[in-house]
């Protein structure tokens, strides 16, 4: 069967990239072979030499990461995606593809916790420096970029705060100065938000979050154009070594298949939820940016279908309160992934940005009170019930 890339995103995220085997099976199979075998030695030799495609070895390419990659590149509308072992995995490859030594990193402040050690530590030592600015003023991205800057780096909704950057101006803002804009898509997935469409140049993707959906697997991946994702980033991963497993790939490969689904009713059920905190007493503030209190709504709903499915709320009572709500709840795992069906519960200040100094945290707005809820797919209604009590503790 051939692909259309003209179908929708469900289609695509069904039946793209499947070639059923002799076997005839209606599921994609996984493959998991470490080599191929070649018919003769003239075939391995033009394996080798490139001069005819085909399977080599599963750290080049493997059938059932292809079918995994194939997807995601039509779902997020790239003509190539590499998958990765991880989503730092996916960062680091980008980053060692698309850099060199000298080059400079505008990024958001607002960047998952490794993502800000991988830069600041790590590239910093191989002689790429990074100045870190405010995800929502383009003017500060403006004023921050030198003659060496060669990449942009943003999340968006940022995360714990749900701050949306706006991709369309930072696109113009990363070309006027020949530098690339990388957009880590792991909040949204293709299914609320393709940065490719709105002039990114890359996306990275934590597959480890709504991809797989149920919080089994690791992975993540590149998508982007044949030169810089299908060569620069490819060459990386085949070399250094961080690809994904077949087997992973298949527990990916079949969470794209229902990720349009989940999507919607993680965004339904975190509407509900966020309206819900709003309204309740003993809730100082609620950010979501599908509320009609968040002030980049509007850029929300340019740019995303929905608003997703993280929100955070500061209860009255700081810290105290925070701890007590999250210890007198007993739905929600008290846990820093998110991106199950499972709701989870996180308390930023003391766990994913407890490395932060206090004065870091008070810029990035994460005061002593702030809960993260990754509201997953339970009956938002047994949500509501489970908080309440805990509210009232
Ligand atoms: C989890 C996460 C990552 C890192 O992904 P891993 O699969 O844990 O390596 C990167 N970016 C964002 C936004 C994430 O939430």
């Amino acid at each position: 069967m051939t692909d259309h890339p003209q179908w929708g995103q469900a289609t695509l995220a069904i039946r793209t990239g499947h070639q059923r085997t002799a076997e005839g099976e209606h599921s994609e199979p996984i493959f998991p072979t470490s080599s191929f075998v070649f018919d003769s030695a003239q075939e391995a030799a033009a394996r080798f030499s490139g001069d005819e495609p085909g399977n080599i070895y599963s750290r080049f390419t493997n059938p059932t990461v292809a079918v995994f990659e194939q997807r995601l590149a039509a779902m997020e509308g790239g003509e190539s995606c590499v998958a990765t072992a991880s989503g730092m995995a996916a960062i680091l490859a980008t980053c060692m593809g698309l850099l060199e030594h000298g080059d400079h990193i505008v990024s958001s402040r607002s960047i998952f916790g490794s993502t800000n050690i991988l830069f600041s530590k790590y590239l910093e030592r191989f002689g790429i420096t990074t100045t870190y600015v405010d995800l929502k003023e383009a003017a500060a991205w403006n004023e921050a970029i030198r003659p060496n800057t060669r990449m942009l780096f943003l999340e968006t909704p940022s995360n714990p705060m749900t701050e949306v950057g706006d991709i369309a101006a930072l696109s113009v803002i990363a070309h006027q100065s020949n530098a690339i804009l990388v957009v880590d898509n792991c909040f949204c997935t293709p299914v609320l938000q393709r940065p490719l469409e709105l002039g990114a140049d890359v996306v990275v993707h934590s597959a480890t979050k709504y991809i797989d959906g149920q919080g089994r697997c690791m992975g993540g991946a590149v998508v982007g154009d044949k030169q810089l994702v299908g060569e620069e980033v490819y060459g990386v991963l085949r070399t250094a070594g961080p690809t994904m497993s077949a087997f992973n790939a298949w527990v990916f490969l079949k969470g794209l298949e229902t990720l349009q689904l989940r999507m919607r009713q993680h965004c339904e059920n975190a509407q509900k939820l966020a309206g819900w905190l709003e309204r309740h007493p003993r809730i100082e503030h609620v950010y979501y940016p599908g509320l009609d209190s968040h002030p980049q709504k509007a850029l929300m709903q340019q740019q995303q279908t929905a608003a997703g499915g993280i929100l955070s709320f500061e209860p009255v009572g700081g810290q105290q309160a925070a701890w007590r709500i999250m210890d007198n709840q007993q739905l929600m795992s008290i846990t820093a992934n998110l991106g199950d069906t499972k709701t989870t519960i996180t308390h930023p200040g003391s766990t994913t940005h407890a490395r932060l100094t206090d004065e870091e945290r008070v810029v990035a707005g994460i005061t002593p009170g702030l809960v993260r809820i990754g509201v997953g797919l339970e009956n938002v209604e047994d949500l509501i019930a489970d908080l309440d009590v805990a509210l009232k503790k």
